[in-house]
């Protein structure tokens, strides 16, 4: 029994894995060395006349304040920047992409996207290098992920040969591994036949064990029930082959279990035309999830993997995954949470997702009203990450 995962369920839970785009990042992705970039964290701004997504609803028009990289309290001394009654986000946060190099966080951070969540990124001096980079999108990542021989993941020349498991006895050292390289959380891909029910298991016990979340790759509902079997902490994707069932549903509530369904990633299969990929089945598995009262994050799958045959793009992918995720039946609200609060919540991020004094100056400053209409996300007009303005850099 491990206190320290015990409490974290007290909040959240969690737990999923790679995406469909599991792969992770190809070793020639481009160092970052050459996009780094020193700005000034210091600037104080109080950003007046805005109104504001809190992270849980809307507020009146008032004045934020950026102090230092955080939400401040005073605007005593600040440069003031009137916005004119437009609205204020918390920077969103995407809760599934795949990193490939520096051009990832421009392009996120362009879209207001200011928190990262990679699934399945390796080597880990690729995500090492895009790291804490000043102004650009901050990033989480799995590392490898857990994969059985035989399978694609398996098959890539640059693949860690301890992250292909054969047995339960190798999960503790794959567990360990991972947290040496750095990895944030720890993810599973859980396919048929792919690993043994009791390899997974062990995996999801050893992770925490070591106090380290866990995600889950399912796609299908056999493979949803095998991660919920598992006591996993998030399942990433929803079925294709058919809606998931209230029972099954249910139990995401029961364990407190989180999905990220990547719809963006769904609908780009099921356009595909692949037998047993179907989108309905995807979107009514959401509903699903919704009706059961599932807590649902906003997850895009966006990735450069080579060999992938859908590769949603960085950035407006997300606002894309909201407008899905309406059309399968979140309010607009709770599409709005799903890319703020929840997931700050569910990855144990309490410096993010909400607009608090204290905060990380993580903002989307947009145009519009998304509670009314959930495309207005879209239209930002200037964004913030840790305190520092976003401004492209050319390439
Ligand atoms: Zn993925």
């Amino acid at each position: 029994m491990c206190i320290n995962h015990t409490d974290r369920r007290g909040f959240f839970k969690a737990a999923a894995a790679a995406g469909i785009a599991v792969a992770g990042v190809s070793a020639m992705a481009a160092p970052a060395a050459a996009h780094e970039r020193t700005l000034p964290l210091g600037e104080k701004v109080a950003l007046t006349n805005v109104r504001i997504f809190d992270g849980d609803q809307v507020t009146f028009p008032r004045t934020v304040v950026i102090d230092n990289g955080r939400i401040g309290i005073s605007s005593l001394g600040a440069r003031r920047i009137d916005c004119g009654g437009a609205m204020l986000l918390p920077g969103l946060i995407d809760a599934h992409i795949h990193l490939r190099d520096v051009n990832t966080l421009h392009a996120l951070a362009g879209s207001g996207v200011t928190t990262g969540l990679d699934m399945a990124s390796f080597p880990p001096s690729l995500v090492d290098s895009l790291r804490g980079l000043p102004g650009l999108t901050d990033i989480r990542s799995a590392g490898a992920p857990a994969v059985a021989p035989g399978s694609p993941q398996s098959q890539i020349p640059t693949f860690p040969a301890d992250a292909v498991l054969t047995g339960p006895e190798q999960a503790t050292q794959f567990v360990r591994s991972r947290i040496a390289e750095g990895s944030d959380y720890i993810k599973i891909i859980i396919d048929e036949p792919g690993l043994s029910p009791e390899t997974i298991k062990a995996v999801t016990t050893a992770a925490h064990s070591a106090g380290k979340l866990v995600m889950a790759h399912a796609t299908s509902t056999a493979t949803v029930v095998r991660a919920l079997d598992a006591d996993v902490d998030m399942i990433h994707h929803v079925p294709m082959d058919s809606p998931l069932s209230a029972s099954v549903a249910a139990r995401y509530v029961s364990t407190g279990t989180v999905a990220v369904p990547t719809l963006t990633m769904m609908e780009g299969f099921g356009n595909l035309g692949i037998p047993g990929m179907d989108y309905a089945a995807a979107e009514g598995s959401v509903a699903a999830l919704r009706r059961a009262g599932a807590r649902i994050l906003a997850g895009t799958d966006a990735n450069l993997t080579p060999g992938i045959p859908v590769q949603p793009p960085y950035g407006t992918s997300l606002h894309h995954e909201l407008e899905l995720l309406v059309h399968a039946g979140l309010s607009h609200r709770e599409a709005l949470r799903a890319t703020t609060s929840l997931p700050a919540q569910a990855f144990g991020l309490p410096d993010r997702g909400a607009i608090r004094i204290g905060n990380r100056a993580d903002l989307v400053l947009i145009d519009g009203d998304p509670l009314a209409d959930i495309t207005a996300t879209r239209s930002v007009r200037r964004v913030w990450v840790g305190g520092v303005e976003y401004t492209p850099t050319p390439a």
